[in-house]
């Protein structure tokens, strides 16, 4: 049996109930076959595939906290330490109750080869909780990411591990959980990013994954002979990704017809009203419905569907799975030319393959949604020089990134004889710097 089916087949075993990290593992290692084939004596002896499908730490812990009736209540909480050979920790913090260790894994997983390809010096972690923060008062949430970070503040640090936002972790939590962190270390220091500005955050890290999305897409687009003006895009979600990238493609002279979230989706014949849909989604915390009665040639559709309109470009910026094999074959009758992911594997990997040998463009997420991450080490940055860089300055870096990525996973592909197959760029060009830096620094 070859290395990388004998290092599939011992993931699955020994971490049983764990489909998603299986599914991400299976992704990367099948990039990955041509790269270690080329080694594999080498690989073998190092165990190198073994060490980085490990986490080098996790941690499993109780929060328990008190509601606004007096109830003691109790969630399961997760970080996963996953790989620092290129720098400290980096991930966000997900609060969402389909949250479990298996999620956990696969997101740690895939953001070591995301935060590879940002080209910044940051490793992969990442973590969470199964606490909804949907209809919790301000103070039940405070009271949650206070105890949260009262057990998680012993393991992360500035220079140890900084974790971020991710689903149901927005500003508000964030502020919360650094507050708790300052005030039990005494430090005022980088430790969380997606920070308010008043605090040590930074200008464009809110737009970052949206705006950095586009920048991908635009750049894979121009250099396969098209344009991203004029047009017609399908957005899934309506949180933090899914409305920068829903801004951005509408100033890039782009259309965006639909929206969704957990309950259903709109198709906006007229083009997404992204200021009412922040009001709706960012404001007022509340459901599309509002959205769409308040738009006069908007359908509401309860459910899943948002990938069945007619688009030239889709973006999956909801969550993992999302976009299954009814969506892509719905795409690829559509028309669709291009599909860049601004969530975590929203696309399956039978629909990644059916978009693929139909011949549309696929941005895999850790490369096309690294913008927040790679702003994320921007914001790392600014914190120890203790000084701010403007909205454009940040919003140039992060651009330069993004074209840079494209590039870099567009590269790697033609390397190894498979252009244009931008999912195994992405994994060979994240996993290449990694290893490298692993082998350098012995067996640890
Ligand atoms: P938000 O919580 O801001 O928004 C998530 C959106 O997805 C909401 O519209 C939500 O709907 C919807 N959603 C969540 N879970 C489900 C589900 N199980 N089924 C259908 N819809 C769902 O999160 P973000 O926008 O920050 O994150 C979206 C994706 O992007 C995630 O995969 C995340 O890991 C990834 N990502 C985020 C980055 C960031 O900087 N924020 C960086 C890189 C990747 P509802 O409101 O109804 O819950």
């Amino acid at each position: 049996m070859s290395y990388v089916d004998e290092i599939y087949e011992r993931v699955v075993r020994e971490n049983p109930s764990q489909p998603e990290f299986h599914q991400a593992v299976r992704e990367v290692l099948d990039s990955l076959r041509v790269v270690i084939e080329r080694n594999e004596e080498k690989y073998r002896r190092e165990a190198l595939l073994e060490r980085i499908t490990m986490p080098e730490r996790q941690l499993l812990f109780r929060v328990p906290w008190v509601d606004d009736k007096g109830q003691v209540q109790v969630n399961n909480a997760f970080r996963v330490q996953f790989n620092s050979a290129i720098g400290p920790y980096k991930g966000g913090l997900r609060l969402h109750p389909s949250v479990n260790l298996g999620i956990i894994k696969f997101l740690g997983f895939e953001q070591i080869f995301k935060n590879s390809l940002t080209g910044l010096p940051i490793g992969g972690g990442k973590g969470g909780s199964d606490f909804d923060p949907k209809g919790k008062s301000d103070r039940e949430v405070m009271a949650f990411c206070q105890s949260f970070m009262t057990e998680l503040h012993k393991y992360i640090g500035a220079d140890v591990d900084v974790p971020a936002g991710d689903i149901g972790t927005g500003a508000r939590e964030i502020g919360f959980m650094y507050g708790q962190y300052k005030r039990l270390t005494g430090k005022y220091e980088g430790v969380l990013t997606g920070k308010g500005l008043s605090y040590g955050g930074s200008l464009a890290r809110t737009q970052a994954t949206g705006y950095g999305l586009l920048y991908l897409t635009e750049e894979m687009l121009r250099c396969n002979g098209h344009d991203i003006a004029g047009k017609t895009v399908a957005v899934s979600g309506a949180g933090n990704v899914a409305i920068y990238a829903i801004e951005k493609a509408q100033q890039m002279g782009a259309k965006v017809v639909t929206a969704s979230d957990s309950t259903g989706w709109v198709y906006d014949a007229d083009g997404i009203d992204v200021a009412l849909l922040k009001e709706i989604k960012e404001v007022k915390r509340a459901r599309l419905t509002e959205y769409a009665a308040a738009r006069p040639n908007c359908e509401y559709h309860a459910g899943r569907g948002v990938f069945t309109v007619k688009c030239d470009v889709a973006l999956p910026c909801a969550t993992q799975n999302e976009l299954q094999i009814e969506d892509a074959k719905a795409l690829v009758a559509n028309g669709c030319i291009a599909v860049a992911e601004g969530a975590n594997m929203p696309t399956t990997l039978e629909a990644t393959d059916y978009l693929r040998e139909h011949g549309v463009l696929f941005a895999p997420g850790k490369a096309a949604n690294a913008g927040g991450v790679a702003t994320s080490a921007l914001e790392m940055s600014q914190n120890s020089m203790r000084l701010s860089w403007t909205f454009e300055e940040v919003d140039q870096k992060l651009k330069g990134i993004m074209v840079g990525i494209f590039h870099n996973i567009d590269n790697a592909a033609r390397e190894y004889g498979m252009e244009g197959n931008y999912v195994a760029g992405a994994n060979i060009a994240g996993f290449l710097k990694v290893a490298d830096a692993m082998m350098a620094q012995g067996v640890v």
